[in-house]
């Protein structure tokens, strides 16, 4: 180190002058000597850097103590200063500085890059698992349908590892909140079942809940963030675990002042963990062996996640674990009591009210584990509860009961035991007994193995059970005990369940797949959906909806206006404050829920849309779904056009072959539309065979495919299943084999098709109209929307190919038929075709032709 000479100041004028002389040489006031000075006289040290300026003008940093020294009076007689040169430290320090810049850059990209990458994964995502679930809508045979709900299985997975690396990257960030609400716990078992389910394959582990009575019915926590835990360390388990038991239990520790503890723990009979191995596992990237991790596979990141998840709901994971004998891991959480009320939708009919028929049940299964946890759940359903541990054991217990089988009034049968399985068992119960009580299966296999069995067997038994079973699944299948046909009922083809029955939505996105998807999820819930393509069109759609929209889903990037300005600029309209705008993005990262909020949106929900949230927050945001139906029910009446409400009740299409609820659904529940869609195709199912009978007799192969392709969507767009197969048939015929001989015969089962399902959509149309509410009083004249207004929501509709444009053209044919009068030749002409692109150049021909009626 570079020390300058101590320097002795003597006299403060000197000093003074000094700084006189170098303001002099710098042009401007200086008083460093003379601060100096003033401190020094004050008797202070003083430390700090300086810039010393050499006779020959270079410059030299340091760093200059100053101490005051004292004379034996006490009094400042002078001062020492030590001058350190700090070219080095400063050196150091900013290439420090440099370095830690470098560093917060590479950091931000990090999370950047994360941010992108879950943004483009989860975009492929989202399609992959809309679709998935879009197919298990439509009819598939057993084999198809299980490689639909495979592929849906393998597609979550990977989204849960995307998740993981997300989840990982914000705790590391110290950026995770939890998201707290009242949940059944109930509802969180059931959903860990199904997943674990999945993952169990056909090991011989018996996957075991244990749900203590006593824990409350509705908490309040973050449910996603617990089953996120429970998914991780069961997973584990059962990852680790050949044969034996994987059990998941919930027991109640203490209850105070409104809230319980209560401790989670997953234990298994599986590998277990070495004791030098225990301290690593938490360890984030770790796996307690190099071997597991080529054996087993894994991120080394779940029990790090887990351990921080726990940690920030205010508990400790801990394990206990002997290497050859299993593990057990183990957290507590305080969760406040929420009331029954809130949760209650969330649970199954059998939950709420279990069934009250059965007093006596027998149980056979030879698991120990799992006839234990049978027994609990039938006795806290307040039901007696007797165990055969074998077939052959129950068997003797039915064969020698004084009051015979009758005695039980339910016997669950486990499929999977030695010796004698549960299809044997209860194929010799009924052999052997004229009366048999209610026989239900409990199976660990999956439903297609169920499923193929039942197609066989189906009267052997009244229901069953996929394990891991809960207290309120044991009293849904008692429930729906029934024939054959109730047994497949809990298949994974999924009902829609009307919730948003009526509600009138607005999704928009720029990806076509994306819409289609949120558009038919929503649409199998009941809502009755537009969708626009852009930010622009979506701002002139809001503005021309009348009535307004109940809600808009509004995706985030988009290249014309992005969903924040859109939202931005809807919000700029008074009357537009209070429109619910829904965030629907691939982005969740922390930042781009609030980016969605500032903008002025009233939630964000992270894609791949998972319908139960986006059907929750929509209940959440918009009015309740009962007045919004009975609003639909009047608008309907009011409108004046013929249309029907909810008239499907009356006219049931199944009788007639045609998938009419399903139709009707796919139209957002639009009995007018579905109506004026049948008339069309009423009236052109001759030309359209016509056509086809011109394009085979002319051998030309485009036009006669392209016919049977429209005349296939047509009937799949009306539920006619039937012809639509038929034509989908004749297709791929006439495509292997070529165009056939234009005779008679070409065409005769298609035209038994469409002849078929004419006279059956007739019948419908008939009874809906029959159905529909009269008409009330037309509104008063002031009360109607002019043709202006109604013409600039036509356009709109146009614009975004809403198939809402029909009506809204019906609605204004109706209103103003002297106004139209032959403009709307052109248009209904385009609209019959459904050429949306020509009907909107048909309207703006008409605004020019009218000038400025309009
Ligand atoms: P991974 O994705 O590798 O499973 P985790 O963080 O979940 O990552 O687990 C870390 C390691 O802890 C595992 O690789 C395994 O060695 C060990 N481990 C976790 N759970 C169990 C268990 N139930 N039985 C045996 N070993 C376990």
């Amino acid at each position: 180190i570079d020390v300058a000479s101590p320097i002795l100041f003597h006299d403060p004028a000197e000093l003074e002058e000094r700084d006189a002389v170098l303001a002099q040489e710098l042009g401007r006031p200086v008083r460093q000597y003379a601060t100096l000075t003033q401190l020094a006289l004050n008797g202070q040290s003083d430390s700090r850097e300086w810039t010393y300026v050499r006779k020959d003008g270079s410059r030299l940093p340091v760093n200059l103590t100053i101490t005051p020294m004292f004379d034996i009076t006490g009094r400042v007689s002078g001062f020492l200063g030590i001058a350190k040169d700090i070219r080095d430290e400063r050196a150091i320090r900013s290439s420090l500085a440099d370095a830690r810049d470098q560093a917060e850059a590479a950091n931000r990209a990090k999370s950047q890059f994360l941010a992108t990458m879950s943004h483009e994964l989860r975009t492929p995502m989202t399609a992959i698992l809309g679709m998935l679930q879009l197919l298990q809508y439509t009819r598939l045979d057993s084999t198809q349908r299980d490689y639909t709900v495979k592929s849906e299985n393998a597609a979550r997975a990977l989204l849960l590892l995307l998740n993981d690396i997300l989840d990982f990257s914000k705790l590391d960030a110290d950026r995770m909140q939890l998201d707290v609400t009242p949940f059944a716990v109930e509802h969180l078992l059931r959903e860990l079942g199904v997943i674990l389910s999945a993952t169990l394959g056909d090991k011989p582990v018996e996957l075991v809940f244990e749900l203590d009575p006593a824990v409350p019915m509705a908490l309040i926590g973050d449910l996603q963030r617990l089953r996120q835990i429970l998914i991780n360390l069961a997973g584990n388990a059962l990852k680790f675990t050949a044969r034996g038991e994987v059990v998941v239990s919930l027991r109640l520790l203490a209850t105070s002042q409104g809230a319980s503890t209560i401790e989670f723990c997953v234990r298994d009979t599986g590998i277990g963990i070495a004791p030098d191995q225990l301290g690593n596992i938490f360890q984030s990237f770790n796996q307690a062996e190099a071997s597991i991790s080529r054996r087993f596979g894994g991120s080394g990141l779940g029990l790090s996640i887990s351990q921080r998840l726990v940690a920030l709901m205010g508990g400790e994971l801990r394990v206990e674990s002997q290497l050859g004998s299993g593990s057990r891991f183990a957290f507590s959480a305080t969760l406040p009591h929420a009331q029954r009320s809130e949760v209650i939708q969330t649970l199954t009919v059998a939950a709420q009210a279990p069934a009250q028929t059965v007093r006596r049940a027998l149980i056979i299964d030879d698991n120990q584990v799992a006839c234990t946890v049978l027994l609990n759940m039938v006795t806290a359903l307040g039901w007696q509860g007797e165990v055969a541990h074998s077939g052959a054991e129950g068997l003797a217990m039915l064969r020698n009961h004084p009051e015979g089988a009758m005695y039980f009034d339910l016997i669950l049968v486990d499929w999977n035991m030695p010796e004698m399985d549960g299809w044997e068992v209860t194929r010799q119960i009924r052999d052997r007994h004229a009366e048999v009580p209610l026989l239900i299966m409990v199976t660990a296999y999956g439903r297609s193995a169920l499923a193929e069995r039942i197609d066989s067997d189906s009267n052997l038994i009244n229901g069953f059970l996929v394990k891991p079973v809960t207290a309120s699944m044991l009293a849904d299948a008692v429930n729906n005990a029934g024939g054959g046909e109730a047994l497949l009922q809990a298949s994974p083809l999924r009902p829609g369940s009307d919730l948003l029955a009526g509600l009138r939505l607005l999704v928009v996105d720029d990806n076509p797949v994306n819409l289609q998807i949120a558009r038919e999820l929503l649409m199998h819930e009941g809502a009755h959906v537009s969708q626009a393509n852009g930010g622009a069109i979506a701002e002139t759609m809001v503005l021309a909806a009348d009535p307004q929209y109940d809600a808009v889903l509004m995706d985030v990037q988009m290249p014309d206006v992005d969903g924040h300005e859109a939202t931005r600029r809807l919000r700029t309209h008074p009357h537009l404050q209070q429109l619910p705008i829904i965030a629907m993005t691939a982005n969740v990262m922390q930042g781009d829920r609030e980016a969605c909020l500032a903008a002025g949106m009233n939630e964000h929900v992270g894609k791949p849309i998972d319908i139960r949230t986006l059907v929750k927050v929509l209940m959440q945001h918009c009015r309740s779904a009962t007045s919004v139906a009975d609003r639909v029910t009047n608008e309907v009446a009011v409108d004046g056009v013929g249309a029907v409400a909810n008239a499907s009740a009356s006219a049931s299409g199944s009788a007639t072959g045609i998938a009419m609820d399903l139709a009707l659904a796919r139209l957002g529940g639009n009995a007018a539309l579905y109506i004026d869609l049948i008339a069309h195709f009423v009236r052109n199912a001759d030309a359209e065979l016509a056509t086809l009978h011109t394009a085979l007799q002319a051998g030309d192969a485009n036009t006669a495919l392209r016919n049977l392709h429209t005349l296939k969507g047509t009937a799949g767009t009306l539920g006619a299943d039937a012809l639509a197969l038929c034509a989908a048939q004749t297709s791929v015929a006439w495509q292997q084999d070529g165009l056939p001989a234009p005779d008679a015969l070409a065409l005769a089962p298609l035209q038994r098709q469409v002849a078929d399902a004419a006279t059956a959509l007739q019948i419908i149309s008939a009874k809906m109209i029959a159905a529909a509410p009269q008409p009330a009083t037309p509104a008063s004249a002031a009360a109607m929307p002019t043709l202006a207004a109604l013409l600039t929501r036509f356009e709109a509709l146009l614009a975004a190919s809403s198939m809402e444009a029909l009506e809204q053209f019906a609605q204004m044919r109706a209103q103003f038929p002297a106004q139209l009068g032959g403009h709307a030749t052109p248009i209904a002409a385009a609209l019959e075709q459904m050429d949306f692109q020509a009907a909107l150049s048909a309207c703006c021909q008409m605004r020019i032709d009218m000038g400025g009626d309009t």
